[in-house]
């Protein structure tokens, strides 16, 4: 332990050390609230003249609360038993005490902002906790909804006068979806693996989830599509690149085979072929000379812009900023995360392009040989689904589970789009490129 002379939390004397020797042995003591208010200030550092208001007077309270149900007096027997010292447990009292004091004060800003009507500048309150715990900028503070899927996607805040309440509303009816929409559905994560190719795509969209009174604010396109390259161990594998067209071509000839076989069905040759195309389209968005290599993760963006939800309870549109009713809004950003573990297509020395494993698969009989194995994930939910019928068990976990997804705003146009039909595209429409042009490739519902 450093010599932090600053520090009281060391100080034998200080009501902490009292307080906390209390409840070590059960004795009874009684402690003025001037001492409780002096560990406030002296060993939380908490500023009494900086405390939002109505706190102030629950402090005490609210102290008192914390220091009762820490769950470090599970170690009690631990420590009577002279594991560890009563410094030692002492100093992660205090830090507990420190953690859940600061966080409560965030908290009742938190609060205290969100029930201020008046104040245009309000700061949003995140609900996930953000990638960059460190980014709060954005919010006074950040804690995580844990819920399940279907009440994540049918969430409602409003508040009633100064009170906030959170509801479900009605998941919007589920309507099914192709292979292209599922690979591109928030959570789906897929992995492709044969004897020639194994990678898998991630649906990575980030969400920002806040409460506030104002719909987001458009934002800015943002340049750079890849957003982190991640080099991956690769345990003695060589390390390749290979070319666009290359997979592509490959590609070409593998799907041959398969169809040439005549045991695929063509429902498994639809979801090859989409699986495979995606990734072809990963490839090309990514946009490193026309290339993939191996043993690399790649996370970018399949859309340039934000999208939004902006959920009220009840009531009419507050375009004039009139409407003093909270939103749950959410910001929804398309990513998606690619790793190609290996391609190892051994081309045969012909004047038509073939290789080794294609030529296989083309005269067997047996389909263990022929068919790849595809596996999915809901990455919301952590449940994996393998075997031959693990897209249709994926959808039906959608569709019972998480249900619909609502319908979402392009944070630059401003106009809704249902979420089906922007999956079915990777995420694109028109108007961060040109005007909206009639070719829109979206149906629009606004
Ligand atoms: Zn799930
Ligand atoms: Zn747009």
């Amino acid at each position: 332990m450093g010599q932090n002379n600053e520090s009281t939390s060391t100080n034998k004397q200080s009501v902490a050390w009292k307080v906390f020797s209390a409840f070590v042995s059960d004795d009874q003591i009684s402690v003025t609230e001037d001492e409780l208010l002096s560990y406030a200030t002296n060993d939380l550092k908490l500023n009494l003249n900086e405390l939002p208001e109505g706190m102030r007077e629950d402090l005490i309270p609210i102290l008192l609360a914390y220091m009762n149900v820490w769950t470090g007096w599970k170690y009690k027997g631990d420590f009577l038993a002279g594991k560890f010292t009563k410094m030692h447990y002492f100093e992660r009292f205090q830090k507990y005490m420190c953690y859940k004091m600061k966080n409560t004060v965030q908290w009742v800003y938190a609060a205290g902002i969100v029930k201020d009507l008046d104040d245009q500048q309000i700061k949003p309150v995140i609900l996930n906790k953000s990638n960059n715990n460190t980014d709060l900028e954005f919010s006074p503070y950040a804690i995580e909804i844990q819920c399940p899927p279907d009440m994540l996607s049918t969430l409602v805040f409003s508040n009633i006068g100064d009170d906030l309440i959170m509801k479900q509303h009605r998941a919007a009816v589920w309507q099914d979806l192709s292979t292209t929409q599922l690979l591109n559905w928030p959570h789906v994560e897929v992995r492709f693996r044969t004897q020639d190719i194994c990678f898998v795509r991630r649906q990575e969209t980030e969400f920002f989830r806040y409460l506030n009174f104002l719909p987001p604010e458009s934002s800015q396109i943002s340049e750079s599509r890849i957003e982190h390259v991640e080099n991956l161990p690769s345990y003695g594998r060589q390390k390749d690149c290979y070319s666009y067209i290359f997979l592509k071509e490959y590609m070409k000839v593998y799907m041959k085979a398969l169809q040439s076989t005549g045991k695929v069905s063509s429902s498994k040759l639809e979801e090859i072929q989409t699986i495979l195309s995606q990734f072809l389209g990963d490839v090309k968005d990514i946009d490193v000379n026309n290339s993939m290599a191996t043993d690399t993760v790649v996370l970018f963006r399949l859309s340039p812009v934000p999208f939004s939800r902006n959920k009220k309870m009840a009531g009419k549109d507050d375009a004039e900023g009139k409407d003093e009713r909270v939103a749950f809004c959410e910001i929804l950003h398309p990513k998606i995360e690619l790793v190609l573990f290996y391609f190892r297509a051994e081309q045969k020395d012909t004047p038509t392009l073939g290789f080794t494993y294609t030529d296989k698969i083309e005269i067997s009989n047996r389909l263990n040989v022929i068919l790849p194995d595809i596996s999915y994930k809901c990455t919301y939910c952590k449940l994996d689904y393998k075997g031959r019928n693990s897209r249709e068990m994926l959808l039906d976990h959608l569709k019972n589970n998480h249900k619909m997804e609502e319908q979402v705003r392009c944070t630059l146009c401003n106009k809704y789009f249902n979420v089906g039909n922007l999956a079915a595209c990777r995420w694109q429409h028109k108007c961060h490129q040109h005007p909206p042009a009639e070719s829109e490739t979206v149906v629009e519902k606004e």
